[in-house]
């Protein structure tokens, strides 16, 4: 795909690993995959709550804004949080012991440099327990718009670069891995896996529409492998503290809810490129990158986490289930009451 012409929504991808690349990265892996982990990670922790009685709803921890927002506002809910890292924490720490067991590399020799789309992510690096591997699971956090001046101040022509594949193994996403990104992505995808997980039939649909769409607050009571499960998808901060305070006060109507800070979800989040005084004000950047995102979706040939090969081979070769022993210890954390700030 030469000579494409970068606007907003454009599917960069294999140009994203060209330019990287040549900014000197040894190896680069798509961060879809360790969102592929969170999914299989916390979609067993939600059947396992359900079965086990445990605390609902059980809300998502993929937004450090929204976790350190719940850890300084409503402590109290805690234990509602998932325990899985987010994806990228997940994934550098599968880099820096089982990649680097497989490939015979010194951990110590790894810096992993995460690509998000979110400014919160350069905190949630540095947090207590995202150094499971004795190691920072993630030495590094660059935005996508710092990444655009990187590759412009190196003189890098991007729209001219060719497409390259990521490294392998773990190079393969799927994608329900790539819907993460936008409000309701999160939902989908464990929904996906977690029906498939609890009765072992194939979905004859993989869409969830209810969960799709830029609203709020979005509630739906859905039929997941003949049980009916009742879930929530927020976005925007405001939103956020409304569903917080309806599981404080004992309110809420939903058993499972995805939370994001940034109003639409991480395409949009604060570290994206935004519009240029080029840009016309009329492009509903939203919109684009959302239909961008479903587009790769739908033309993947692996739509549901646990069908991801890379991720097979992991939980086989290393990791053991889900949600234990070696799994446990390297994809999830804990969470402690913040202090506000005094501003
Ligand atoms: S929703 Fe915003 S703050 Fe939360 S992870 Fe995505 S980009 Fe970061």
């Amino acid at each position: 795909m030469k000579n494409l012409e970068c606007q907003f929504g454009s599917n960069a991808q294999g140009k994203m690993v060209s330019a990287l690349k040549r900014l000197g990265f040894d190896k680069v892996f798509d961060t879809n995959t360790g969102a592929d982990f969170t999914i299989m990670e916390e979609a067993s922790e939600f059947i396992e709550r359900i079965k086990n009685g445990g605390t609902l709803p059980m809300a998502t921890s993929c937004c450090p804004a929204w976790v350190k927002f719940l850890e300084m506002n409503y402590p109290e809910i805690i234990p509602n949080l998932s325990t899985c890292k987010s994806p990228h924490q997940m994934f550098g720490a599968i880099i820096k012991s089982y990649y680097a067991e497989k490939m015979g590399i010194d951990p110590s020799k790894i810096y992993v440099v995460s690509v998000m789309p979110c400014v919160a992510k350069k905190y949630e690096r540095t947090r207590e327990g995202m150094q499971s591997t004795g190691y920072d699971d993630v030495d590094a956090v660059i935005t996508t718009r710092e990444l655009a001046r990187m590759i412009k101040s190196a003189h890098i022509e991007f729209v001219e670069l060719e497409d390259e594949e990521f490294d392998n193994p773990m190079g393969e996403a799927t994608g329900a891995g790539a819907i993460f990104g936008v409000t309701g992505g999160v939902m989908e995808a464990a929904l996906r896996t977690a029906s498939e997980l609890i009765d072992g039939k194939t979905l004859e649909k993989l869409e969830f529409e209810e969960v799709r769409g830029k609203k709020g607050i979005k509630k739906a009571t859905l039929n997941i492998a003949g049980k009916e499960v009742r879930v929530a998808v927020v976005s925007g901060l405001s939103n956020a503290r409304e569903i917080a305070e309806e599981i404080r006060d004992g309110k809420a109507d939903f058993d499972f809810v995805e939370v994001m800070a940034c109003p639409g979800g991480c395409i949009l989040g604060g570290g994206q490129p935004i519009k240029s005084s080029k840009t016309k004000m009329s492009v509903d950047i939203w919109k684009k990158r959302s239909d961008s995102i479903y587009d790769i979706d739908e033309k993947s040939t692996l739509r549901k986490s646990h069908e991801n090969p890379y991720l097979k081979m992991a939980y086989e070769e290393y990791l053991g289930k889900p949600g234990e022993h070696r799994a446990h210890e390297l994809l999830h954390t804990t969470y402690s009451k913040k202090e506000k700030y005094n501003i």
